[in-house]
């Protein structure tokens, strides 16, 4: 006799509901979509102990009608689409026609709803997936779900259930994801009796993430407003200012429908790249509007994951849209002295070797440190406090300095569509410690660490040539000869245009030998060895398959060791060359490493300093 049998209905609801209803935030997620779904204006929702015990779900939406409030509990049961056809066109959150039956299968479930053109209302009771009672009752338009006893009759995933704090939280963010994709809706959390959440419902996205998250952020973000002829994009992109160490903060949604997308984050990621330093994300809040046929959202129970027809259009658009807000709006970043907290954390690349980015931080530590010895605030990676530091505390030799690279004016022939003159006209009060530019407009003292500036100046150019197909060779006065491994012979035989198209210029010179003729920047020999070098080094341990994509990589690395140093004195001259080449960069605000070129110190924060004001 065989041993195969079809499950009953009962048992198999209880399998489908593992997928789809994994803890009490999942329950809320699924009854409030089909809130959303019913054109509901505002719901609430109601919790004690995390959601466990009790969950209650109320909108004002369309309601569900008399003759489907028992068929609205089946699998496979929806109102959303009529066949496989409509899956191609699906506007609607919902359309598996399975969280009703999963939760039911798995909780007490009481449902009381009313539709508009009926004056009276039904109440259903359903328990582990059996109908307890079906009536009439009084009730105003709209639904109230209740859901008791989250999992009393499958142990094993009420084993797995956290603590009541942990499952609100759970819950908490899940309803502020909903409400940032929905800002015409107000939502209304209420935990053990307290509100947790209300968001407006005013359609205005910043008032939505206002309420969701404070004033801090609110004030801190950029507005997204983008349209191609297949994508619009919306949303807001936090200032580098508010940037965290995880993506809790990004909110990512495709028609309305909250998402996780490893491209669209990626496409964010290459936006940010040179505003924020590694390890940091940006605070977002980002909807993509698309055909739906664009896209497939059928990939996964939770419909959390989605697939796009064309991923290259969808990450160039979502780069665009958050580029585009970036550059319009950067701006010199503001400093409170008594509060400037900066975790400067190293990032493991290549850059961290360079002695230049160890020495700016160590620099611009101590100078905070001067400005606010009583208050100092400013973190090292390693958290220790920095000794005081006296104004100048590295002296590099005479001849060492004579060897810097001189600031050329290249970027002033270069095109620029920004005409106002942002830094140039400013008054020049001075340098300190032969390292900070001082400059001074009618409100703010704005400080230029001239290391970071003129590596963004420098990187911006050369990328702009190698970008435009320009050469950038500079021919050295006596070429280097560098003896190399098999290994890097080989790589530097085989991506010999790629490194000609990047300035640097070599042929083989016999025996394991190679003599290097051009580099893309004037430097000395030591510095020519040192950036030849390390730029191999890089291609040699890169995983990228095609070298010439780490093109970029190797433009950072070169400009930070091309650009002018800290602890140089600069004439005249030098700083007006520097600050009319910021002009002309599209984001003078920070160094392509993320760090801060430029920041200011307004009057009133100097005021408040001096006891001027309070
Ligand atoms: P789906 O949302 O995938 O259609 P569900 O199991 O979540 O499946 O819901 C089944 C049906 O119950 C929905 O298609 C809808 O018609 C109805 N429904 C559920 N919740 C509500 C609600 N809050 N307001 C109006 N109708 C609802
Ligand atoms: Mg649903």
């Amino acid at each position: 006799m065989g041993k195969i049998i079809i499950l009953d209905e009962n048992t198999s609801n209880k399998i489908a509901a593992g997928e789809v209803i994994e803890k009490p935030a999942s329950v809320i997620k699924e009854l409030v979509e089909n809130s959303i779904d019913a054109g509901a204006g505002s719901i609430s929702i109601e919790i004690k102990n995390g959601g466990i015990s009790f969950i209650k779900v109320t909108d004002n939406g369309s309601g569900i009608d008399e003759d489907d409030v028992e068929i609205a509990f089946e699998r496979h049961a929806t109102s959303k689409i009529r066949n496989s056809n409509d899956l191609e066109t699906i506007s609607t959150l919902g359309f598996r026609g399975e969280a009703l039956a999963s939760i039911a299968a798995v909780a007490t479930v009481e449902l009381t709803s009313r539709v508009q053109n009926k004056n009276y209302g039904m109440y259903i009771k359903i328990q582990g997936g059996i109908v307890k009672e079906v009536r009439q009752t009084g009730c105003p338009v709209g639904t109230t779900f209740i859901i008791r006893d989250l999992f009393y009759n499958t142990p094993a995933r009420f084993k797995f259930l956290k603590k009541d704090a942990t499952e609100a939280g759970y819950i908490s963010d899940i309803i502020s994801r909903v409400a940032l994709g929905n800002p015409q809706i107000s939502f209304r959390l209420i935990s053990n009796n307290a509100t947790a959440i209300h968001t407006p419902g005013n359609n205005d996205l910043l008032s939505t993430i206002f309420s969701l998250y404070g004033k801090e952020i609110a004030s801190n973000v950029y507005e997204i407003k983008y349209n191609d002829n297949k994508f619009k994009i919306s949303g807001y992109a936090g200032k580098p200012e508010i940037s965290r160490a995880n993506r809790n903060h990004q909110s990512l949604y495709v028609n309305g429908r909250y998402i996780r997308s490893k491209l669209i984050t990626s496409a964010i990621d290459e936006a940010y790249k040179t505003f924020l330093l590694k390890n940091k994300y940006p605070f977002i809040v980002t909807n993509m509007e698309v055909n739906p046929m664009l896209v497939d959202v059928n990939v996964h129970p939770t419909k959390m994951e989605i697939r796009f027809s064309d991923e290259q259009e969808v990450f160039r658009s979502v780069y665009h849209a958050v580029h585009n807000a970036l550059l319009s709006k950067t701006d010199v970043r503001n400093v409170t002295l008594n509060q400037e907290k900066q975790d400067f954390k190293l990032h493991e690349s290549m850059y961290q070797k360079h002695n230049c980015v160890q020495q700016d931080i160590v620099q611009r530590n101590s100078y905070v440190q001067d400005m606010t010895p009583e208050t100092y605030t400013c973190k090292k990676p390693n958290t220790e406090p920095l000794p005081k530091i006296s104004a100048v505390q590295v002296n590099i030799p005479e001849d060492k300095i004579s060897d810097q690279p001189e600031v050329s004016g290249v970027i002033q022939e270069a095109e620029t569509e920004k005409a106002e003159k942002q830094f140039s006209n400013l008054k020049i009060v001075g340098q300190a410690f032969s390292t900070y530019i001082f400059l001074q407009d009618s409100d703010n003292v704005l400080i230029i660490d001239q290391h970071a500036a003129h590596e963004r100046i420098t990187y911006e150019t050369l990328r702009k040539k190698y970008l435009n197909n320009e050469a950038l060779s500079q021919y050295l006065l006596s070429p280097v000869v560098f003896d190399m491994t098999n290994q890097e012979l080989n790589l530097l035989e085989g991506s010999k245009d790629f490194f000609d198209k990047l300035g640097f210029i070599y042929e083989s010179f016999g025996n394991n030998s190679i003599i290097l003729r051009s580099v893309p920047f004037s430097a000395d020999n030591s510095t020519v060895k040192e950036v030849f070098l390390d730029v191999v080094d890089y291609v040699t341990s890169m995983e990228k398959a095609d070298i010439t994509e780490s093109y970029d990589d190797i433009l950072y690395n070169v400009a930070c060791k091309a650009a002018i140093k800290a602890n140089k004195w600069l004439g005249d001259m030098e700083i007006r060359n520097i600050l009319s080449e910021l002009d002309c960069l599209e984001n003078p605000y920070t160094c392509p490493h993320g760090r801060p070129t430029v920041v200011k110190v307004t009057r009133l924060e100097l005021e408040k300093m001096f006891k001027r004001i309070l």
